[in-house]
């Protein structure tokens, strides 16, 4: 299927039709600038091709106007679309139509290097380099580490994956033609070139045309953060909205950034890093090399090791507990089989499981640390305090730099929870160092689904075949 806008115009009227669709040609007229000739003469060939319908004529389009206006919708279900969120030790992804509403989703785990090759041939994967997004669930803690992800068995379950999303059904195979793909890290969109991925341990990896030849799809790469606010900005709480924020609290803590109605990437690919914002202080450490982070003060390693210290809980960390159990060094990640000492084979896949497995009492949860929060326990609201002041004060240095309309504040539910009983501290921080109509600035608190990152892919995906600048 060859992309179905060859114009700018075109690309204009179908972009406003998908995003803020019924929507009339005069309408459509007066918000781009066009004449109502110039709209209609840009619609007819998508109506033509089925992207575009009439609906019915329902309203009058203003005093005098006489001529009641038939307003133009999307079909949404002319064109499908894939988005895969790639993490450390999974695949998720979704199918969708050409809102971006999900239709399909799909998970696939992704085999490691690192138990074969052992912990001690590879690098630690949070060494020293800027980390853009951040958001991987890893159970048991940030200390997990394992080698580099294959690259050839990582585009190869992309393409398992892709091949059961379409497969689904018979118009799935038929009308889908664009692949989108997420990450976190230094991803260049423009060259489909994964520069750095800090969670797969990737450098310089080709990845659009690689997953490009195994699918048989056009592929557009992007960073996970950029993509899910792209999301926002197309198809959620960015919709009308010339500059807005994005900002991602979890494991890392990253921001996505909307100005003059473009999602800011940087010069060289790394922008919106508001978890290395310093906070004035030399502690704590921060695995980026800075000291007195952001993320080293309110990431979710943080706050549990704040709170793990504040209630004088020096547990093991997962990773010590089952070197313990299995009497060697082993690399661990999420849905990991180890063996006992004792003989036994365990599948660790949660906290609780590793702790079952081994007998120790392991690190504290973020949901525990959210529950204790909630039943009144002044020491852990001190720790989750400290975290929100300083998610707080980085939001009021964003918004001071360039005046957001609104700040959506989003992230997977166990890290956004935990500022869930601080969302008024967070918003009195924000209010009282955001600089004059800065603070008027409205603040989201929205939690998301997993899927929501690969949704945020298959949106670069959609904004990609249907803009002309995007290409
Ligand atoms: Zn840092």
């Amino acid at each position: 299927m060859t992309a179905p806008i060859a114009s700018p115009a075109a690309a204009t009227v179908f972009t406003m039709v998908l995003t803020r669709g019924p929507i009339s040609r005069v309408e459509i007229a007066r918000r781009a600038g066009l004449s109502s000739a110039a709209v209609t003469k840009a619609a007819r060939p998508l109506i033509e091709a089925g992207y575009l319908e009439e609906l019915g004529a329902t309203e009058h389009t203003g005093p005098g106007a006489g001529r009641p206006a038939s307003p133009l919708d999307v079909r949404a279900e002319r064109e499908f679309f894939v988005g895969v969120k790639i993490t450390g030790d999974a695949l998720i992804g979704v199918l969708t139509g050409l809102r971006a509403r999900v239709l399909e989703t799909a998970h696939r785990p992704l085999p490691r290097a690192g138990v074969e090759r052992g912990v001690n041939e590879v690098e630690p994967v949070t060494g020293g380099e800027p980390v853009a997004g951040g958001t991987e669930p890893v159970a048991g803690g940030a200390e997990a580490v394992a080698g580099p992800a294959d690259v050839e068995s990582v585009v190869a379950a992309l393409a398992g994956l892709v091949a059961e999303l379409r497969g689904r059904s018979p118009e799935y195979g038929e009308r889908c033609v664009q692949l989108g793909l997420s990450l976190a890290g230094d991803v260049d969109k423009a060259s489909g070139l994964v520069r750095y991925s800090p969670f797969l341990g990737w450098r310089q990896v080709p990845l659009a045309a690689l997953a490009s030849d195994a699918t048989g799809l056009d592929v557009t790469i992007e960073n996970d953060v950029r993509a899910l606010t792209t999301a926002e900005q197309w198809f959620g709480e960015g919709v009308g909205l010339s500059h807005f924020a994005l900002v991602t609290v979890g494991v890392g803590i990253g921001c996505g950034l909307v100005v003059g109605d473009r999602v800011v990437a940087g010069a060289r690919g790394v922008a919106g890093e508001i978890g290395h914002i310093p906070m004035g202080g030399d502690e704590p450490p921060c695995h980026c090399g800075g000291r007195g982070c952001v993320e080293a003060i309110a990431g979710t390693a943080a706050i549990l090791a704040a709170a793990r210290e504040a209630l004088g809980r020096p547990e093991l960390t997962t990773g010590e507990a089952v070197e313990r159990a299995t009497g060697e060094t082993v690399g661990l990640t999420t849905g990991e089989t180890v063996e006992l000492t004792t003989g036994e084979t365990v599948e660790l896949t949660t906290v609780e499981a590793v702790e079952r497995a081994t007998g120790e009492a392991v690190e504290l949860t973020i949901g525990e640390v959210v529950e204790r929060a909630h039943g009144g326990d002044e020491r852990v609201r001190e720790v989750l305090a400290r975290a929100a002041h300083a998610v707080g004060l980085a939001m009021a240095a964003m918004a001071n730099l360039f005046g957001p309309a609104r700040i959506v504040v989003t992230g997977d539910a166990d890290g956004l929870a935990s500022y869930e009983p601080l969302r008024e501290l967070l918003g009195r921080t924000f209010a009282a160092r955001a600089f004059g109509a800065a603070a008027d600035c409205e603040i989201v608190l929205r939690p998301r689904a997993f899927e929501q990152w690969a949704r945020g892919a298959a949106a670069v995906a959609i904004r990609t075949r249907f803009t002309l600048r995007d290409r």
